[in-house]
């Protein structure tokens, strides 16, 4: 029955829109976008925990090196005074050489405790603000996690419901004769809605009147009639 074929054509018309709309919200999906930024966002902020862990490692090495340096830099300058002031020394040139020498290894232990000192407040500010910089990335991490699973959930919707559709595709077009779809199909090309109503005398799809005779011959469903201004389909 060429009736049924026609409204079998306006559903699969009807349905290859929803299948459109449907593919478009997978290419482009609104939160796509935002899941990147989110994404984006959560790598820049684990880089930088990274990179604060990695001097705070780095600043303990240098800290215990300084410290060291401090201890044996007082020492020998201890040993020196011991030297100066034992009486073994003879000349005032020996003497001049070793309180030259206690100098700058006192001076050495000065320089390095500043060192050390600096060291340690930079030490202290990163240990300070690490906690809450751990914390903001694993929210961070699991805002972009949800957002993920949320997004992972409406795309298999979406693909569940396009797999149905096109089902219903298949089983409609083998329920039309390949010359109606054939039509259809060359129409699509120009139109994307090659199907139209007539209602309350006029084309659907191109809003024109349609003569009286024609609207009677639709409602016959003899042979297909095409619209006298537009071309489409007239059911
Ligand atoms: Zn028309």
């Amino acid at each position: 029955m060429l009736r049924d074929e026609l409204y079998n054509l306006f559903k699969l018309q009807e349905l290859q829109d929803r299948c459109e709309s449907l593919e478009e919200s997978l290419k482009s999906h609104p939160d796509l976008k935002h899941l990147f930024e989110l994404k984006k966002d959560a790598n820049e902020m684990r880089a930088k925990l990274q990179e604060k862990n990695k001097r705070i490692h780095d600043l303990e090495k240098q800290l215990r090196h300084m410290e060291q340096t401090v201890h044996d830099s007082y020492f020998a300058a201890k040993q020196l005074e011991e030297r100066i002031y034992s009486g073994e020394v003879s000349t005032v040139k020996e003497l001049k050489i070793l309180e030259e020498k206690r100098n700058s290894a006192i001076h050495k232990a000065e320089d390095y405790e500043e060192k050390a000192l600096m060291a340690m407040e930079e030490l202290d500010i990163l240990k300070t603000q690490l906690p809450g910089e751990i914390k903001l990335a694993e929210q961070m991490k699991t805002q972009y996690r949800e957002k993920q699973l949320k997004i992972n959930e409406e795309i298999g919707k979406i693909k569940t419901e396009l797999g149905s559709i096109k089902k219903q595709l298949q089983q409609l077009e083998a329920s039309i004769s390949p010359e109606l779809l054939e039509k259809y199909y060359r129409i699509k090309k120009l139109k994307t809605h090659p199907v139209a109503f007539i209602t309350e005398g006029k084309c659907d799809g191109c809003m024109m009147e349609v003569s009286v005779m024609l609207a009677a011959e639709v409602k016959q469903h003899k042979r297909i009639i095409y619209c006298e201004n537009c071309g489409r389909i007239l059911v």
